[in-house]
């Protein structure tokens, strides 16, 4: 029980690899409060122990603000909502940047200004960690004009965070996934012509040949959350079966 007496707050966790994250962090001990726009996919936590599951838009910074002061304590933020825009600089429009920059990166600087204060109050520090993607600033990719921005922002963000805080034992990591079996990567596919040439694509990003399950990612925000993590800090880490060799 790697996470006993750690409480954290885990966004998008209705789903993909929020649900599998919060899955494992409540698997190791931590209370977890597992939280999602779609109320509908909390239901799967019905019975699970450790999890309380609730809706919370990320786009509504007083709703945070709100969860999180409901929150008897908070040791780790999982900061995992995020969304994949596809398209070119010269296909995205004002709207579309806005909205990506919102959910992807602004949501994530409202969460931790939410639980920032209250980690630092209680003084035994705390583990934020930030979902980017090595679509960013690690690689360029095809049609990800709105999401490499984006995510290459969540990646400054982290580590601008890790360094005013490193002194308070607050560490800040990002998770930077190659590509990951989630319901949206299935709808990604689903919405091409050729649904089975748009898997066979995503597959041969990776040089492992396949893509990665979303259980495979929870191992490493386990780490990052515990106090096996202690010594690590600005972070960004790629998980991307070799996608960045
Ligand atoms: P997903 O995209 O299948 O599910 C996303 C979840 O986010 C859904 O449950 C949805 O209801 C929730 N959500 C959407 N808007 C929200 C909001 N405003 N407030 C709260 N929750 C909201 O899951 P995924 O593919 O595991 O993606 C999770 C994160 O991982 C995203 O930030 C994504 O960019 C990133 N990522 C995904 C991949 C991949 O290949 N799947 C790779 C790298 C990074």
């Amino acid at each position: 029980m790697r996470l006993k007496n750690k409480t954290a707050l885990v966004t998008a966790a209705g789903q993909g690899m929020g649900r599998a994250c919060a899955l494992a962090l409540a698997a190791e001990g931590a209370q977890v409060w597992a939280t999602d726009v779609k109320a509908s996919l909390l239901a799967g936590y019905e019975g699970v122990a450790n999890v309380r599951a609730l809706p919370l838009d990320v786009l509504d910074k007083d709703a945070i603000q709100r969860v999180v002061a409901q929150m008897p304590a908070i040791d780790v933020l999982f900061n995992c909502a995020g969304y994949v825009h596809g398209g070119t600089v010269l296909q995205a429009t004002d709207d579309e940047l806005n909205f990506a920059f919102n959910l992807n990166v602004r949501a994530q600087f409202w969460a931790i200004q939410a639980v920032l204060p209250k980690m630092l109050a209680q003084g035994r520090g705390g583990s934020i960690i930030n979902m980017a993607s090595v679509c960013g600033s690690i690689k360029g990719l095809p049609n990800r004009f709105v999401y490499g921005t984006t995510k290459a922002a969540v990646i400054g963000l982290t580590k601008s965070v890790a360094a005013d805080y490193v002194a308070d034992g607050i560490r800040c990591n990002a998770l930077c996934p190659g590509t990951v079996d989630t319901p949206s990567l299935q709808d990604r596919i689903n919405a091409n012509a050729d649904p089975e040439a748009a898997r066979k694509a995503f597959v041969a990003r990776q040089p492992m040949g396949r893509i990665a399950q979303a259980e495979e990612i929870a191992p490493l925000v386990v780490f990052l959350a515990s106090d096996e993590a202690t010594f690590v800090t600005g972070q960004a880490y790629a998980i991307d079966g070799g996608m960045t060799i």
